[in-house]
């Protein structure tokens, strides 16, 4: 053991060391196993680590190794989300071919990975991109399709008119024009392939409630996103007869339609449109078109329309009302259809404000006040009683049992009106991309047999590596005539493949899945591991998953169990969000826009930070590390100034993971520092020869000095603590039970005692799952033989916590009466109540009160009478 903590070259030695040991290998589970699955998000392979990667990883990273040291079975894997745009673009900006491009980016990020010390099993890393894995994503589409849970439907598209090409979201900037050919962007419909995950939605929802080991706000999140309301379909008819069924979450406002809004985009809307408004209609119909949905459903818009001519009869007052059209009706919503309660919805409310449409109130609002139509300022949604509602007069307004809701839907039915119905907000899954560097969708477009899956034995249909990207004319795979020629597998005729390519979350949705047997060529997994392993005990990884990812695997999950794949309902037992990582970010106040941020490396003084080229003062904030703002700092300079156990040790100790961290050097520093003087602790140690017996080092309780019981303590506390602090994820008090740890050490003036050699190899255990390299290091030097990974995790001995006691004299004016012992972390008062009832003052004082009390603390006290 060098006198000098030297990291580059400890941590090197180690990392060779622990691959070479397969240290890091999945066990085969037993039937005595007790398993842990650990998973960070697998990341997209850009190229670079950033130390937002590098948090979320370090913090499962612990999880791992605390998990194997108290004897599970763990199986703590990574891989890479491999498909995707920037691989496109890189190929279109640069010319790389895009496989060589994210294959180089791989063995970089890999490389980073292995050098923070990240005990992952190697041998089942997965790559989405490779065909060994897409070949099973291909799989998994032909059973949704065969299951009837993937469709093709018609659905709009950015289209370059310029390129001639579809482009992806991200590919549109803020003004809706083409990131390549500044070309505004329209829209197109195209034939698109979705999964239906609306089949699923009621169960989304429902599980939601066994994910008791999720964040609340991500559960808030995925039931917003899903979207459940309650309500009614009725269908109101047209003066002509045509139906307009409607959705509606109150039914029982129905007595206050005075007027229908449809959707400009409405089937029916030509059919009811009169002559005279025909120019009116029409315009407003083009003027809509060119909105976006967003821009539509603004709440704090001013309302827009125009009357089609046509009138609808009320079904359950059978009065006559007018149809409008407006833009904040959404074709893709519900039926397209609304009917308007202006008294009761506030959209409603100021739709009828502007166009002078009637107004009738049918919730009669508690405490008087408003009591006719006129005397409302805003629509009235809160409580009260129904009126002018025909048989429903007078019941509570309510979704409850018995309230108006329940009320009017049971009515509606009753009378052959209308029907209760579940809504929901979510939508089929678009899947399709007509983009290149994607997992090819296995279909075959027959000219006779229509669409035909690509038989199975026939997996997995290869993307063609060879192609030259440009960025221009139509989906690059549809340009590649050989490959997309082909003969239809039913009836042997000519033929085409698909050429859109899957969304690449289709990828991540069954990732974690596939970990459980990674080098299956046989089937997608074998059913018992995947059912040993899964679900995954703690999932890892940034907020900005919340929905997407995370509802698409649930969804992926409960169509692999309805198909018998698996046998469990939900993927992730427990989530855990990280938190962001910001750094000190400067601005110029008097720059906009992008401009205005200033990278850190051209601030010459932090002290008074200057504009680079104006000289103006910057301002000061902590924001997010990103490229746009120049305030990232980057893995690999940590790694080479400090190395990766202060690197670790810093992300953990500087915040709770689930909250924002903010980078700072100075603490980066203190970290170092404290293993620093670790090292020096364990060197001394050593150096006075006391390596290998600390490892046999007994210690008999019972025959303890008072100093080596209070050490004791110390080192007990200390393990009772950082196992505590290690199960609740509470890395920076752990990290802090540390330093207190080495701080008892450092004042216990007992170095050749056994319980100050206990006090060493604690520390150094404790320390493993954070600081992995220099506690490897640290145990070797003290004589270990197998890796400090492989050691037990300490128990700690309740005895030892039990506070030491003091002997507290007592003294009755003055004199010595007596003496009792008191717990050594006695308080003064605790001491003044003891003394008050030990024997010496019982016999003493013979039922006096004393006049004066004096404490001196944890030694005497004096009752003066
Ligand atoms: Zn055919």
């Amino acid at each position: 053991m060098d006198a000098r903590y030297n990291p580059p070259a400890i941590e090197s030695k180690w990392q060779a060391h622990w691959r070479e040991l397969g240290l890091d290998r999945t066990p085969e589970l037993t039937a005595e196993s007790r398993k842990f699955y650990a998973l960070s998000m697998f990341p997209y392979p850009s190229g670079s680590l950033h130390m937002g990667h590098v948090r979320n990883y370090t913090i499962t990273d612990v999880i791992a190794r605390h998990k194997r040291m108290q004897g599970y079975a763990v199986l703590h894997p990574m891989g890479w989300d491999a498909f995707g745009l920037p691989a496109e673009n890189a190929a279109i900006d640069r010319g790389i071919p895009p496989a060589k491009w994210t294959y180089q980016n791989i063995a970089q990020m890999r490389d980073q990975l292995q050098r923070l010390g990240l005990s992952y099993d190697w041998e089942r890393e997965i790559t989405t991109c490779a065909p060994d894995y897409y070949k099973w994503t291909q799989w998994l589409f032909l059973q949704f399709f065969k299951a009837g849970l993937a469709y093709q439907k018609e659905a709009p598209v950015n289209w370059d008119p310029v390129d001639q090409t579809v482009l992806a979201n991200e590919q549109v900037d803020a003004e809706g024009r083409s990131w390549r050919s500044g070309a505004l962007v329209e829209k197109r419909l195209l034939k698109q392939w979705f999964l239906k995950i609306t089949a699923y939605a009621d169960q989304l929802l429902a599980d939601l409630e066994k994910l008791s080991g999720w964040p609340e706000r991500v559960l808030t999140m995925q039931e917003n996103w899903i979207g459940q309301s309650v309500g009614a379909r009725v269908v109101f008819k047209t003066e002509t007869g045509e139906e307009l069924p409607v959705f509606t979450t109150r039914p029982d406002t129905l007595w206050g339609a005075t007027f229908m809004v449809l959707a400009p985009e409405h089937p029916l809307v030509e059919k009811l449109t009169t002559p005279e408004q025909e120019v009116a209609v029409k315009a407003y119909r083009a003027e809509a078109a060119a909105r976006s949905e967003i821009e539509r459903s603004a709440e704090d818009r001013e309302k827009t329309g125009v009357w089609t001519g046509s009138y609808a009869i009320n079904p359950v007052n059978q009065e006559r009302i007018p149809i409008w059209i407006a833009d904040y009706v959404l074709m893709g919503y519900g039926t397209g259809a609304i009917m308007a309660v202006p008294a009761h919805d506030q959209r409603d409310f100021e739709f009828a404000r502007q166009f002078g449409l009637p107004i009738k109130l049918v919730v009669q609002p508690p405490q008087g006040g408003v009591t006719s139509a006129e005397d409302l300022q805003a629509a009235w949604t809160g409580e009260g009683v129904l009126i002018n509602s025909g048989p429903l007069d007078g019941i509570p307004v309510g979704k409850g049992p018995g309230q108006s809701v329940e009320r009017a839907i049971a009515w509606l039915e009753e009378q052959g009106l209308g029907e209760r119905q579940v809504n929901y907000r979510l939508r089929d899954w678009l899947i399709s991309r007509q983009r290149y560097w994607g997992c090819p969708i296995p279909i075959i477009h027959c000219p006779h047999c229509g669409i035909v899956p690509v038989p199975e034995e026939d997996l997995p249909v290869l993307l063609p590596e060879d192609v030259e990207l440009t960025g221009r004319g139509g989906s690059p795979l549809a340009q590649l005539e050989d490959w997309v020629k082909v003969k239809c597998p039913a009836c042997g005729a000519d033929a085409r493949r698909e050429t859109d390519t899957m969304d690449t979350f289709i990828c991540s949705s069954w990732y974690f899945l596939r970990f459980s047997d990674p080098r299956n060529d046989r089937e997608i997994f074998r059913k018992d591991l995947v059912n040993a392993w899964l679900p995954v005990d703690q999932y890892v990884g940034g907020i900005e998953h919340a929905i997407l990812h995370l509802l698409y695997a649930r969804f992926f999950t409960k169509v692999l169990r309805d198909l018998g794949l698996l046998n469990f309902d939900e993927p992730f037992s427990r989530l855990l969000t990280q938190g962001m990582v910001q750094a000190r970010t400067y601005y110029n106040p008097n720059k906009s826009g992008k401009d205005r941020w200033i990278p850190t490396a051209l601030v010459k003084d932090p002290n008074d930070p200057r504009d680079p080229e104006t000289g103006e003062p910057l301002q000061v904030i902590y924001a997010t590390m990103s490229k746009s703002k120049g305030n990232g700092v980057d893995p690999e300079e940590v790694l080479a100034n400090y190395g990766a156990d202060t690197a670790r040790m810093f992300i953990l100790f500087k915040a709770p993971p689930e909250k924002d961290l903010e980078w700072d050097d100075a603490d980066v520093e203190g970290q170092f520092r404290f293993l620093n003087r670790v090292w020096r602790q364990v060197y001394d140690f050593v150096s006075r020869g006391g390596g290998t017996e600390s490892l046999q080092a007994k210690v008999e309780a019972g025959s303890l000095t008072k100093a080596e019981r209070d050490l004791r303590r110390a080192v007990h506390t200390a393990i009772k603590e950082v196992s505590e602090d290690l199960e609740e994820y509470q890395f920076n008090t752990a990290i802090a039970g540390l330093m207190k740890l080495s701080n008892a050490l450092a004042e216990a003036e007992i170095p050749d005692s056994p319980v100050y050699a206990e006090g060493i190899r604690t520390l150094v255990l404790l320390l493993a799952p954070f600081a992995p390299h220099m506690a490897e290091e640290l145990w070797q030097a003290l004589g270990g033989t197998d890796s400090v990974h492989r050691q037990a995790w300490p128990t700690y001995d309740p005895a030892a916590l039990v506070a030491d006691t003091v002997t507290i004299v007592v003294q009755v004016n003055g004199k010595l009466r007596g003496s009792f012992e008191a717990p050594a972390d006695v308080t003064p008062q605790e001491q003044e109540r003891l003394a008050l009832q030990s024997e010496a003052a019982q016999r003493y004082l013979q039922g006096m009160t004393p006049k004066r009390v004096i404490v001196v603390p944890k030694k005497l006290v004096n009752l003066v009478v």
